[in-house]
């Protein structure tokens, strides 16, 4: 993918994101990894303004090298998760659910078979100051082995090999944590999923959908 073109798929995705109600103003934040440069979207632009030259592209120290306007608050939270694991692209959201589901549980059992996607239980990494880079270390051990994490008093995130896939897992998150949430203020017992069908789930959403033509 070029430069241009994931510009481009940063806008889009963060318009998306505007579009599903999953952000509030200009929270939230993009990015797609290419090679040894990070393009991520811009600090404090509103969404609907965004244009692909507003998309920033920095090295892995965080340096601009090709940027006309301030990266993301959460640029270290990004290089952070590139660093540590082998994610293409991250988005992040604050959205109701899942925010909400942070602030009472330290983990999000796996209820729905949903989870699946994430692989397993979704954790809640603690809270840090926004943009430090002690929440880009909770973030990176809570998404250890799983696709999304929750942060604590903030938002969520999840990662993926491509922006599709990343941004593809961040409605069923809040989807997640919005049915986590309805099912506790029953005050009833929540049926949780066993390992077994948790793993049973992990493999058969890997052949889900339409078989490749
Ligand atoms: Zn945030």
């Amino acid at each position: 993918m070029l430069h241009e073109q994931a510009r481009r798929a940063v806008v889009h995705t963060c318009q998306e994101m505007q579009g599903q109600g999953l952000v509030v103003g200009t929270a939230g934040n993009v990015s797609v990894r290419l090679g040894d440069l990070v393009v991520i979207s811009p600090s404090g632009v509103a969404y609907e303004e965004l244009t692909p030259e507003m998309v920033g592209v920095h090295d892995m120290s965080g340096a601009p090298v090709e940027a006309s306007l301030k990266p993301s608050s959460e640029l270290p939270l990004h290089l952070a998760v590139y660093r540590g694991t082998d994610a293409g692209a991250i988005t992040h959201n604050h959205a109701p659910a899942s925010t909400a589901v942070g602030l009472v549980c330290d983990e999000v059992p796996v209820s729905h078979y949903y989870s699946s996607m994430f692989n397993g239980p979704i954790r809640v990494a603690p809270y840090a100051h926004f943009g430090t880079d002690e929440l880009a270390k909770n973030v990176c051990t809570a998404l250890e082995g799983r696709h999304g994490a929750l942060m604590a008093n903030h938002g969520a995130v999840t990662v993926g090999a491509t922006l599709d896939k990343a941004f593809g897992l961040l409605p069923y998150l809040e989807y997640v944590c919005e049915v986590q949430l309805k099912a506790m203020a029953t005050g009833a017992p929540v049926k949780l999923l066993t390992q077994e069908q948790v793993s049973y789930t992990v493999e058969a959403l890997k052949g889900y959908g339409q078989p490749k033509q």
